[in-house]
């Protein structure tokens, strides 16, 4: 099935789009990428962090009314399908399930797009029930009350190639609808660096073990642990942070060394004896 992830485009003058809490709450902090397009518009590509997963998926309106400006988002599995939405002030609003590999032909996926998605349906919805039927016109739409300028020919080029995996098609989309590229907006960090090794691994289990509770509905089934706040709190320190505008990787580090301190001979002491 490939990897995972959303992207969101929206528009965010003076602000970096993943700095705004409705993007982190809508489709968590994992980020893979952050474009630039001028004019204070981003492309962001994200996935959440395991302990965001109950948390993202309340669809794009909110972000359309915090940043008074269309928002385009799709939900990606690289060699399944793409799930992409558009939204507008002055009301407008679809969706259309595009097949990876198979242009504008229709079908059923077999990915669960009620749970493990971020544009999350409605248990028992099928991704393709709500769908769209005209949705070049309505990117064409998009596009001009964004400001941009394409064409119909553009577009169709791009939702009928069957050459593109589910990745690549958003990202070729968002070129066609006339979308410019200023630049790359260097991470200046990875989210899991040698630097913070311990307590980031230490968070992700603390992540998993969230995950896992909101998946089986079941708080007993793996509790957590004293230290897991404080750890899943670094996890999205480091996600607030690879872009520059959070903490630096020194104020990381020295959080990392304090976590440590706190809390390794806890978690050494809740190990198993062999
Ligand atoms: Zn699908």
């Amino acid at each position: 099935m490939g990897y995972y992830a959303s992207w969101v485009l929206a528009r965010s003058p003076g602000r970096l789009l993943v700095d705004l809490p409705e993007v982190r709450t809508l489709f968590g902090s994992r980020w893979s990428r952050l474009d630039d397009r001028g004019d204070g518009w981003h492309l962001a590509v994200v996935a959440p962090n395991p302990h965001e997963w109950s948390k993202v998926g309340g669809g794009i309106e909110r972000l359309v009314a915090a940043t008074g400006a269309p928002v385009l988002a799709a939900w990606v599995s690289e060699s399944s399908c793409a799930r992409l939405v558009g939204a507008t002030p002055s009301g407008l609003s679809w969706s259309r399930h595009l097949l990876a590999y198979q242009g504008m032909k229709r079908g059923k996926c077999g990915y669960d797009h009620s749970r493990f998605a971020t544009l999350r349906l409605p248990e028992g919805e099928r991704p393709d029930a709500a769908d769209t039927r005209t949705l070049v016109k309505d990117l064409l739409a998009w596009s001009a009350e964004a400001g941009f300028t394409t064409s119909r020919d553009a577009i169709a080029h791009v939702l009928r190639s069957t050459e593109l995996d589910g990745h690549d098609r958003i990202d070729k989309l968002v070129d066609a609808l006339g979308v410019p590229y200023a630049a790359e907006v260097p991470m200046l960090f990875e989210h899991q660096e040698l630097d913070w090794w311990t307590p980031w691994e230490q968070g992700h289990r603390a992540a998993y073990r969230a995950c896992g509770r909101w998946t089986t509905g079941d708080d007993d089934a793996d509790p957590e642990r004293p230290w897991d706040a404080d750890h899943l709190a670094f996890v999205d320190l480091v996600a607030a942070s690879v872009f520059g505008t959070g903490a630096s990787r020194t104020e990381l580090v020295e959080h990392a060394k304090r976590l440590e301190e706190q809390w390794a001979a806890d978690i050494a002491a809740s190990r198993p004896r062999v």
